[in-house]
């Protein structure tokens, strides 16, 4: 597939897999996915997987990211795992403001920002999550609660800084639901967003930065979706369990 970005595939692992079933799932995409140099491959295993995948991928062509991260640096916040914890296992992505964060821990705009802001501090990118709930979509409100998400949770980054920064559009009510956007709402959602950066910072930051769609991805969706002119890749969560539909998710986008 002819894309103007390179695409970036990544598995959103959530709260699932041991150390030693994280290992067995990195050990068979490496088998599948070799050869694979037109996308970016990301895997984001839960924290406590992080040091043994890190070391399982270092020679291969996948690389890891972390699911969230605190937007502080150090100190006395009990539970919580900053920038400076994950790059000491390689992690180079973190997804930030996934909408199950959203929803459970209440996250805001202002906070997923202060978070973005903390990840580039420390060189990581950013994969930052943005959709709309059914009720939303239903009610017309789309486009406004995109423009809200964006623009808050985006605040304050540099135009270098949003170039290194992936977003990922996951309509809430494609999540985990087995319905997939189409591809007609998926471009419109991504060209909306695209808009906005192209506002928010210029035209050039817009065309370079990648824009992940998520929801209910399957090999079966995934050329569909790709083959859309803003869609850039994808956030894949129960299909990134089992190494052959995240393969083939892959194989079937390029
Ligand atoms: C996600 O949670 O980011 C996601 C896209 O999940 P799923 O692929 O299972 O819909």
């Amino acid at each position: 597939m002819n894309k103007e970005r390179k695409l970036i595939v990544a598995g959103n692992w959530k709260m699932n897999k041991t150390v030693a079933e994280a290992l067995a799932l990195v050990s068979d995409l490496k088998l599948e996915l070799a050869n694979v140099k037109e996308v970016d491959i990301v895997v984001c295993p839960p924290f406590t997987a992080l040091c043994e995948v890190s070391k399982a991928i270092l020679d291969s062509n996948l690389r890891l990211g972390a699911q969230n991260m605190s937007e502080n640096n150090a100190g006395a916040y009990t539970g919580e795992i900053c920038a400076g914890m994950l790059k000491e296992f390689s992690v180079r992505y973190v997804i930030l403001g996934h909408s199950e964060r959203r929803q459970y821990q209440k996250e805001s705009d202002a906070l997923i920002s202060k978070k973005a802001l903390a990840a580039h501090a420390a060189s990581l990118k950013p994969i930052m999550c943005v959709g709309e709930t059914l009720a939303e979509r239903v009610a017309s409100q789309t486009e406004k609660v995109l423009e809200t998400q964006v623009r808050g949770s985006l605040a304050g980054l540099s135009k270098e800084q949003m170039e290194e920064t992936i977003v990922a559009y996951e309509p809430v009510w494609a999540i985990g639901s087995g319905k997939t956007a189409t591809t007609r709402q998926a471009q419109d959602a991504h060209a909306f967003i695209r808009q906005r950066l192209a506002e928010m910072f210029d035209e050039t930051v817009a065309r370079r930065v990648r824009i992940q769609y998520g929801g209910s991805v399957k090999p079966a969706n995934a050329r569909e979706l790709m083959s859309q002119p803003d869609v850039d890749g994808a956030l894949v969560g129960g299909a990134a369990l089992e190494p052959r539909s995240f393969a083939e998710i892959i194989k079937n986008s390029i």
